[in-house]
C-alpha cells in the first residue's frame, strides 16, 4: 500500500533512468516518452547540456534570499527581457504560483490607478490556470472545485469561441482577460491568431489588461518561444513555468512596463523563486532554445508530426475524430475511450497523456528525431490498427 495521498490514477510503471526523448523501466524496459512530465522536460531527460549547467552551479551556491541580489537571476531576466513582449520578470516555482501572481499583479494594477473595485478576472470556462484555491476558481471545471467551496471570488467566465459572451461579461469590474494561448488539460484547443488579436483590441478599447497564460505552450513548445508571438500581439502580462526549467521547477510571470509600475518592494515574494540553482538551469535552457536554427526545427517537425497523424486520422476514421495543436503541443481527439487508448500505447512502449474532451495529448521533447516521431507513429497506426 502506497503511503501517497490517492490524488493520482497512477500507472505501475515506474522509471530508473532517461536519456532524451526514452525512459527505461525499473523492470528494464524501454519506453518512447512523449509526456515529457507534461510539456516540462522540453530538451528531454538527462540532457548533457543542462545537467552540466546544474552540477556547475551546484558546486557554488543553491539558495540564497530574494532580499540579496541574485546575478543568475538578473540575467534570465534579462534575457527574458530581451526575448519577448516583458519589461520585467517575476520568479516563483510553478505554474499555479506565476498564474495566481499574475491575478494579483491585475488587481494591485487597477488598485494603484485608485480603482480598487476594477478587481475581476475574466477566464475561459474549463479551463486550466492550476490547482491553488484562487487558480481553481479561475479555471472554473466541475473537477477542479468541487468540495473547494467557498469559492474564491474575483472571476467571471465565457466558453470557449463564445464572442458574444465574452463582450456580455466584461463589465466596469473586468481589470483583466486571462486566457491560455492554447488551453492545453481543456483538450489542446488553439485560439485561432485572429482572436487573439480580437481580444488585444478589445482590452485596448476597453481599457483592462490581457494574460495570457503560457504555462503549457510557451518555452518553444509551438515554434515561437511564446506562442502568442504566431499572432503578432503583445499581451501585458504573461505566466510561464513547465518548459522554461527544463524539468527544475521554475514558474515565472512576465510584465511590461506598466503593469510593473503598480508593485514596490513588499508587495509579493517567494523564498524559492529565481534560485541560482534553478536559474543556472533556467538560463541553459534559454542558450539551447535560442541557438540558430532549434525553434524552426520544432516548427518542421511539428508539421510533419502533425501532417503524418491527419493521413493516420483519414486511415481510421472511426478511431481518430480531429488532430489538434501547434507545433510539437498536439492532442488527438478520439472515437475510442481515451483512457483504453493510452493503455494500448503504453503497453507498445509510447508514452502519452490525457486531457480533456477525450483527448490524447503528444507532447515530445522539442528537440525530438524524424526517426523518434516515426516510431511513435508507427506504435499509434498498430494502437489504431487494433480497433479494426
Ligand atoms: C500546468 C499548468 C498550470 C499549473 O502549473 P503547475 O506547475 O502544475 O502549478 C497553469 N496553467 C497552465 C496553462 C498549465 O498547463
Amino acid at each position: 500500500m502506497s503511503a501517497i495521498l490517492n490524488t493520482y490514477n497512477r500507472k505501475k510503471v515506474s522509471f530508473k533512468r532517461g536519456k532524451g526523448s526514452f525512459l527505461y523501466s525499473t523492470n528494464g524496459k524501454k519506453y518512447l516518452d512523449f509526456v515529457q512530465g507534461i510539456a516540462v522536460n522540453c530538451l528531454g531527460h538527462a540532457n548533457d547540456y543542462l545537467n552540466r549547467a546544474i552540477q556547475k552551479q551546484s558546486k557554488k551556491v543553491w539558495h540564497v534570499s530574494n532580499v540579496f541580489t541574485i546575478p543568475e537571476q538578473e540575467k534570465l531576466a534579462k534575457r527574458l527581457k530581451q526575448k519577448t513582449f516583458a519589461d520585467y520578470v517575476s520568479f516563483q516555482n510553478s505554474g499555479a504560483e506565476a498564474t495566481e501572481a499574475a491575478i494579483k499583479f491585475a488587481r494591485r494594477y487597477f488598485y494603484s490607478k485608485g480603482k480598487p473595485k476594477k478587481n475581476r478576472i475574466l477566464c475561459i470556462n474549463n479551463s486550466f490556470h492550476g490547482r491553488t484555491l484562487a487558480t481553481i476558481f479561475a479555471s472554473n471545471s466541475k473537477k477542479l472545485i468541487e468540495g473547494f467551496y467557498p469559492k474564491v471570488e474575483g472571476f467571471d467566465h465565457f466558453n470557449f469561441g463564445d464572442h458574444k459572451g465574452l463582450k456580455k461579461a466584461i463589465t466596469s469590474r473586468t481589470a483583466a482577460i486571462m486566457v491560455e494561448t492554447i488551453l492545453g488539460e481543456g483538450g489542446v484547443k488553439v485560439i485561432p491568431d485572429y482572436c487573439l488579436q480580437g481580444l488585444r483590441k478589445l482590452c485596448n478599447k476597453k481599457k483592462i489588461l490581457l494574460i495570457l497564460d503560457e504555462v503549457q505552450c510557451g518555452i518553444g513548445r509551438t515554434g515561437k518561444f511564446l506562442a502568442f508571438e504566431h499572432a503578432k500581439i503583445k499581451p501585458d502580462i504573461v505566466p510561464i513555468a513547465k518548459g522554461i526549467g527544463g524539468g527544475f521547477p521554475i514558474g515565472a510571470v512576465l510584465v511590461n512596463k506598466k503593469v510593473a509600475s503598480c508593485m514596490k518592494p513588499g508587495t509579493h515574494g517567494s523564498t524559492f523563486g529565481g534560485n541560482p540553482l534553478a536559474m543556472s538551469v533556467g538560463n541553459a535552457v534559454i542558450d539551447v532554445l535560442f541557438k540558430k536554427g532549434f525553434l524552426g526545427n520544432v516548427t518542421k517537425n511539428g508539421k510533419y508530426f502533425q501532417n503524418e497523424l491527419k493521413k493516420l486520422k483519414d486511415k481510421y476514421p472511426t478511431v481518430i475524430k480531429e488532430v489538434r495543436g501547434q507545433g510539437l503541443l498536439i492532442g488527438l481527439v478520439l472515437y475510442k475511450d481515451q483512457a483504453d487508448f493510452i493503455n494500448k500505447l503504453l503497453q507498445q512502449k509510447l508514452l502519452t497523456v490525457r486531457a480533456s474532451e477525450n483527448v490524447v495529448r503528444l507532447l515530445p521533447p522539442l528537440n525530438v528525431t524524424r526517426k523518434e516521431i516515426n516510431l511513435a507513429l508507427k506504435i499509434l497506426n498498430n494502437v489504431c490498427g487494433n480497433y479494426k
